[in-house]
C-alpha cells in the first residue's frame, strides 16, 4: 500500500425517500490517513450519505468501494468485519458494564484473540488490547467505573474506544462534539486528531471551528448535493458556503 490509496471511494451516490431526493450524486474519495469533513445544514444529506457508506441504507444508484472493494449494498454487520467502524453517540456502550468490560468485549468480537493457538495466550492479547485503547483514549484511570456513572464527554470517549478497539481502517464519525461544553469539545478535536495519526477518519461536523481546524478536506453538502469541496482554506473563503451558513 502506498500514500495516497484511496481507503473508500462513492462513486454517483443517489438516494430518494418518496418525492426526496435525499442524495444527489454524491461523489467522495478519501485517501487513506486523511481526516475527510462532511459540513452542510440540517436536511442537507449527511447522515443518509454516512447510511449508504456504511450498508444502512441501499443507494438507488452509484457505487461504494472500500480498501479496493466494492461494498454497494452490502449490510454493516459485513461491512464492520472489513475495517469500517462507525461511532454513533454513544450507542454502542452498554450502560450496566465497566468501561473495561465495554471496550473488552469490542476488541474480543473484532478478532482479537483469535489467531492464537492457547486460549491463555487469546485472553491476554485481548486485555492488551483493551488497556492500549484505554491508555490512548485517556479513560485508563476509569476502567472500572460503570459506563452510566460517567459523565457524558466521557460515555462519548468511551464510544470512540469501543470503536478503535476494534482496529478500523476507517473510522466514520458522526458529529463527535455535539452537545459538548467547549473544554469537552476542546479535548475531543484533540483526541480525534491522536486517533487519526493510525487511522483514516470520515466525520460529519457542525462546529465550522472544529472542521476548520481538524480537517484535511471537507465536504459541504446543501440539498443533497454536493455545493463544494476543498481544504479548510478554500472553504473558508468561499462565498457561496458562507452565505448557505449565513442563512442556514
Ligand atoms: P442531515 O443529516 O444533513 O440533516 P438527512 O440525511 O438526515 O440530512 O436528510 C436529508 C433529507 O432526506 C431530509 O429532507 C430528510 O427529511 C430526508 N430523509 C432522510 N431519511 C429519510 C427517511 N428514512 N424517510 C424519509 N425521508 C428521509
Amino acid at each position: 500500500r502506498s500514500a495516497g490509496d484511496l481507503v473508500l471511494e462513492a462513486q454517483g451516490l443517489d438516494r430518494s425517500f418518496g418525492g426526496i431526493h435525499a442524495v444527489d450524486d454524491v461523489s467522495l474519495e478519501v485517501p487513506e490517513g486523511s481526516l475527510h469533513a462532511i459540513i452542510g445544514p440540517n436536511g442537507s444529506g449527511k447522515t443518509t450519505l454516512f447510511n449508504l457508506i456504511t450498508g444502512h441504507t441501499r443507494p438507488t444508484s452509484g457505487r461504494v468501494r472500500f480498501a479496493g472493494e466494492d461494498i454497494t449494498g452490502m449490510p454493516y454487520s459485513k461491512v464492520a468485519r472489513k475495517g469500517l467502524a462507525k461511532s454513533y453517540q454513544i450507542t454502542t456502550v452498554f450502560p450496566l458494564l465497566t468501561v473495561f468490560e465495554n471496550v473488552r468485549i469490542a476488541a474480543q468480537a473484532a478478532g482479537h484473540a483469535y489467531v492464537f493457538w492457547r486460549p491463555a495466550d487469546g485472553i491476554r492479547a485481548v486485555t492488551r488490547r483493551t488497556e492500549e485503547v484505554l491508555e490512548r483514549i485517556g479513560l485508563a484511570a476509569d476502567r472500572d467505573v460503570v459506563a452510566s456513572n460517567l459523565s457524558h464527554g466521557d460515555q462519548r470517549r468511551l464510544d470512540l474506544a469501543i470503536a478503535l478497539a476494534t482496529s478500523p481502517r476507517l473510522l466514520l464519525l458522526d458529529e463527535p462534539t455535539a452537545g459538548m461544553s467547549p473544554p469537552e469539545t476542546a479535548a475531543t478535536v484533540e483526541l480525534v486528531q491522536e486517533l487519526n495519526r493510525d487511522v483514516t477518519i470520515l466525520m460529519i461536523e457542525h462546529k465550522m471551528d472544529v472542521i476548520l481546524t481538524i480537517a484535511d478536506r471537507i465536504t459541504v453538502l446543501h440539498q443533497g448535493r454536493k455545493l463544494f469541496e476543498g481544504t479548510p482554506d478554500e472553504v473558508r473563503d468561499h462565498p457561496e458556503v458562507k452565505e448557505v451558513y449565513l442563512t442556514g
